[in-house]
């Protein structure tokens, strides 16, 4: 299925919870979410006992939502993330952190993944100092990533990096502000992630019905 294109407002108000897709605005009293509790669509404030599928399904889209996938994409990630050793469920989590949208995104270049993936694509992005416009490149300890040189000036770069809503940069990334770059020190761990409420369980119990 191709990628959602729709207002992402609709997705919070569709899975209930605040997914965080808009930077700044998420943080206002202009959240949607916070405005209007129903779901989305004519149906949306009928109230049914959920399935336990559904129940799955629900927290499935909603870690597929905060990360901005497609449904290939995603289900490929817990494919990947099965033939790991440990815990399935932290195994896809720690695979979604190492995105390379995903860390452009907590270093705070950007106020959103979805700002990050367009940074990424359109190729100002660096890994070692060479472009990667790959958003769903994987990093590894060791590497090095950056904002490219001449790319730091763009209005939406800049912007983005003043807007900011991911100040807490996770321990896993050592950060230069001033060289807008980064180190990647380690594979994230669970409490790197803990900030996504999402019960990875029940994803793991949807992808193995
Ligand atoms: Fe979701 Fe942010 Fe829109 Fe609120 S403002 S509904 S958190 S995308």
């Amino acid at each position: 299925m191709a990628r959602y294109t729709g207002p992402s407002c609709r997705q919070c108000r569709r899975e209930g919870v605040k997914l965080y897709l808009k930077g700044e605005r998420c943080y206002s009293p202009k959240c949607a979410v916070e405005r209007r509790k129903s779901a989305p669509g004519q149906h949306g404030s009928a109230r049914r006992k959920p399935t336990q599928y559904a129940i799955q399904l629900r927290e499935k889209q909603k870690l597929k939502r905060i990360y901005g996938l497609t449904e290939k994409q995603f289900k490929l990630t817990f494919v990947k993330a099965e033939k790991f050793k440990g815990v399935v469920g932290e195994n896809f989590l720690s695979l979604l952190e190492r995105r390379l949208d995903n860390v452009i995104y907590r270093l705070g270049f950007t106020e959103s993944r979805k700002q990050a993936r367009q940074l990424v694509s359109h190729g100002h992005v660096q890994i070692n100092g060479r472009k990667v416009d790959i958003p769903s490149y994987l990093t590894r300890p060791g590497e090095e990533v950056g904002i490219k040189e001449n790319s730091r000036e763009i209005p939406y770069v800049k912007e983005g990096m003043e807007k900011s809503t991911a100040k807490v940069v996770p321990v896993w990334l050592a950060l230069d502000p001033a060289q807008m770059k980064a180190k990647v020190m380690a594979i994230p761990a669970p409490t790197d992630f803990a900030d996504i409420q999402v019960d990875e369980k029940l994803v793991v119990e949807f992808y193995s019905r």
